[in-house]
């Protein structure tokens, strides 16, 4: 092939201003948004910069310079990008400060995860110290996924603290149950004692005043109770006295009716929903009941007999009267012969 001919000086001008207004628009073109200038007004700006390099100064701008004013607003372009890439790496470099203090305030105190989490801290503390980006954000990657793991392992111990806390509080209210049942129970016999029952009997009146279902107080009391126990001892009375404890627990199963040990050897019993026909039928069952009773005892069986007596409420009556009406049934039963019911 012939070799070229050489370039005539009017030729390399031209490549030379072909090659510099090609120049300002890449450096338009691949520019990027400053604090206040638009990449946009720089494209347009360079535009205009080639075209004066290519063309020369337009009609009536002909005081501008062809090259000079090029070079320039081109220095101090780029000054200006250097000058706001360094405030943006200052600014990261304050964030990414704030947030290491922001992160040893959250574990300070704790001893195993903040010392974890300080050692993440201090790597992003050297690497903002290089100044160098990339070394940051290798250094952020590697801690960001450091306190993660530390942080959920935090979360889980909260979670078992926290399951922990959760199970000693349903012991201390089983506690609590169990001291409030056994505040309100017979040691003996494991039914209601008198202060459950007192509470339980004006309760229960309150209630019949508002629902007026047939609430009956049954009083009741062992026969010659004390000839057992000086015949057969003071265990063999006890044992009697939970013998009919049972009975009567048994002969009343439903969750309105409460039995309770209101005294030595005697009880007392509060029904709902009872009219004076179900009355008779409950009692004589309950006086069945204590008379079938045999509790066995030494090789043979106890015997108990008990006498009754009864009062079914009546409008805007107080616990107290109901109590006194059903005692005094009792008291007729005694002295009538005794193992029978008088209704008050
Ligand atoms: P009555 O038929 O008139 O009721 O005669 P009673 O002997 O049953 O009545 P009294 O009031 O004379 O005697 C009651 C006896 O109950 C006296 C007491 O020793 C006995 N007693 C009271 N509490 C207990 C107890 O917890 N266990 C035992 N084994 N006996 C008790
Ligand atoms: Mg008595
Ligand atoms: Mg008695």
């Amino acid at each position: 092939m012939p070799p070229e001919p050489p370039a005539s000086h009017q030729s390399l001008v031209d490549q030379a201003l072909d090659a510099l207004a090609a120049v300002v628009r890449a450096f338009g073109r691949h520019g990027f948004d400053l604090d206040t200038d638009r990449q946009a007004d720089l494209e347009r700006d360079c535009e205009a910069h080639a075209r004066r390099v290519l063309l020369g100064p337009s009609r009536g701008d002909e005081a501008q310079s062809r090259f000079g004013d090029t070079r320039r607003f081109v220095e101090a372009r780029r000054k200006a990008e250097k000058a706001f890439v360094e405030r943006q790496v200052e600014r990261l470099r304050g964030a990414t400060s704030e947030l290491l203090i922001g992160i040893r305030s959250m574990v300070h105190g704790e001893r195993s995860t903040g010392k974890e989490v300080e050692a993440h801290v201090a790597s992003l503390e050297a690497a903002l110290q290089t100044g160098r980006l990339d070394v940051l954000a290798g250094a952020v990657k590697g801690a960001v996924g450091g306190i993660r793991t530390v942080m959920a392992r935090r979360e889980a111990g909260f979670q078992s603290e926290l399951s922990r806390l959760g199970e000693h509080v349903a012991s201390l209210r089983a506690d609590l149950d169990t001291t409030r049942k056994d505040a309100e129970t017979d040691a003996l016999t494991q039914v209601y004692n008198r202060r459950a029952f007192d509470r339980l009997l004006e309760q229960q009146t309150v209630l019949e005043e508002a629902v007026r279902d047939g609430l009956l107080l049954i009083s009741l009391d062992l026969d010659h109770f004390k000839k057992l126990n000086d015949t057969l001892g003071h265990a063999a009375g006890d044992a009697a006295l939970r013998g009919v404890a049972d009975t009567l627990v048994r002969a009343f199963p439903r969750r309105d009716d409460h039995v309770a040990r209101v005294g030595g050897e005697e009880f007392a019993v509060v029904v709902r929903g009872v009219d004076p026909s179900g009355r008779d039928r409950l009692v004589e069952r309950l006086l069945k009941g204590v008379r079938e009773l045999a509790v066995p005892w030494e090789g043979c069986a106890i015997r108990v007999t008990c006498s009754v007596g009864t009062a079914l409420w009546s409008p805007g009556e107080d616990p107290q009267r109901l109590m006194r009406r059903a005692d005094a049934a009792l008291y007729v039963a005694k002295s009538s012969g005794r193992d029978r019911v008088v209704h008050g």
